[in-house]
């Protein structure tokens, strides 16, 4: 068995890890690119959103690598997301790419022993005893728990730096150096060795970047290609940023939620009460979040023909108006064409900017207020780094 996925973040850097350790194959298919993007969309239906067309070209490419068994991650709901592994299945059936398929839906879904079921027969060519796999899964967990505290802490600290493009440099040879690494013991020491990297940049903690909550469709906010690199963009720009959807709150939402749906309680959204597909309802709740916890504006990206996220774009009409609210939705397509995003992102930037500036030297108590319960919410954490940063950020206001 010769297992593939499709490409979303950093599933296949995590992927290698955890099944070179079961001594299972993977075989990764080439990185998305304009050209494999074209190649999905001629043999998609026309109307499908941007992720399904990048995943059907990623598995025919796996398919010519030598892939026999795709595992697609699959969640229930009234959104195209819903078919994905129906469909891809169908078309590339009728253009003779033969998978075995196994789907890993949520588990409010399929139930527990049918997931349990999928799962064993992933890792039935394994040449490891279970308690082996199962130790190697929870430290897989822990990687990408790490890796995104790791992604976190440098998003926020990048807007510090003294020197720009420190923190960038550190996430990227985090992940060149788990590109190459064997054994998930070895993949937390290179993450806990860049943390310790991330704590020895200097940093001047008297600035006050703004800060951005980054929002939106769950593969544009994962997937570098779908979102044009955002992240790194900003990075470049010395904005401070948080994005909450990551593939780790993708596991937590999608396996653990049933098995502990008390921990993911969370108060009544009026904008958006009830799940439409996608994480729609998930992004209002995060615009609710960036008013509460005084960021500077949201970003939120989709994919063009997204349509959980035009009602999001539209219940965030709402917001800017009752919550004053800063958002800047970005719709991506096929064209490509980064220039006209980054124009307007570096746009949207400028504007919190040069608002926060006008606020600063108004004294007003909304910036104060905003200045202070950000910097905390952002830079609350264990890492000696953040906590000396805190003290010098919040002794600054
Ligand atoms: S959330 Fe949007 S982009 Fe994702 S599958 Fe659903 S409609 Fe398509």
């Amino acid at each position: 068995m010769k297992i593939t996925f499709p490409h979303i973040g950093d599933a296949h850097l995590i992927g290698r890890i955890f099944f070179s350790e079961i001594g299972i194959d993977i075989v990764t298919p080439s990185a998305n690119t304009v050209k494999s993007l074209e190649r999905g969309s001629e043999i998609s239906p026309d109307e499908i959103c941007l992720p399904f067309k990048l995943m059907i070209a990623n598995l025919i490419d796996a398919y010519h690598l030598g892939a026999d068994t795709v595992v697609m991650p699959a969640t229930m709901g009234p959104c195209r997301l819903g078919e994905y592994g129906e469909l891809l299945k169908s078309i590339l059936d009728s253009k003779g790419y033969h998978f075995q398929w196994i789907l890993l839906d949520a588990l409010s879904a399929i139930g527990k022993r049918e997931l349990l079921s999928r799962l064993a027969h992933l890792v039935s060519e394994r040449n490891k005893p279970i308690p082996v796999i199962l130790w190697a899964l929870e430290r897989t967990y822990q990687i990408i728990k790490e890796l995104e505290n790791l992604d976190e802490k440098a998003h926020i600290l990048t807007g510090y730096e003294m020197k720009n493009g420190e923190c960038k440099r550190v996430l990227a040879s985090c992940r060149r150096e788990l590109s190459k690494v064997t054994g998930v013991r070895n993949a937390l020491k290179i993450i806990r060795y860049h943390k310790s990297r991330l704590e020895k940049i200097e940093y001047d903690f008297k600035k006050r970047p703004i800060r951005i909550l980054l929002t939106g469709e769950i593969f544009s906010m994962i997937e570098p290609f779908a979102n044009h690199h955002i992240e790194e963009l900003l990075m470049d720009m010395g904005v401070s940023f948080k994005k909450r959807v990551t593939l780790g709150w993708w596991i937590r939402l999608t396996f653990f939620h049933s098995i502990q749906p008390w921990k993911f309680l969370k108060p009544k959204n009026k904008y958006l009460p009830y799940s439409i597909g996608g994480y729609a309802k998930e992004t209002v709740e995060e615009g609710i979040l960036c008013t509460k916890k005084g960021y500077d504006g949201v970003i939120q990206l989709f994919p063009v023909g997204c349509m959980p996220e035009i009602v999001s774009k539209a219940v965030f009409s709402r917001m800017m108006k009752e919550r004053e609210l800063s958002v800047l939705t970005v719709i991506y397509d096929e064209m490509g064409g980064e220039a006209g995003y980054i124009t307007r992102i570096e746009a949207f930037t400028d504007m919190l900017i040069r608002r926060k500036k006008a606020e600063k030297s108004k004294g007003g108590r909304t910036a104060r207020k905003a200045i202070a319960e950000g910097n905390q919410g952002f830079l609350s954490g264990s890492d000696a780094a953040a906590k000396r940063g805190k003290e010098h950020v919040l002794s600054g206001h």
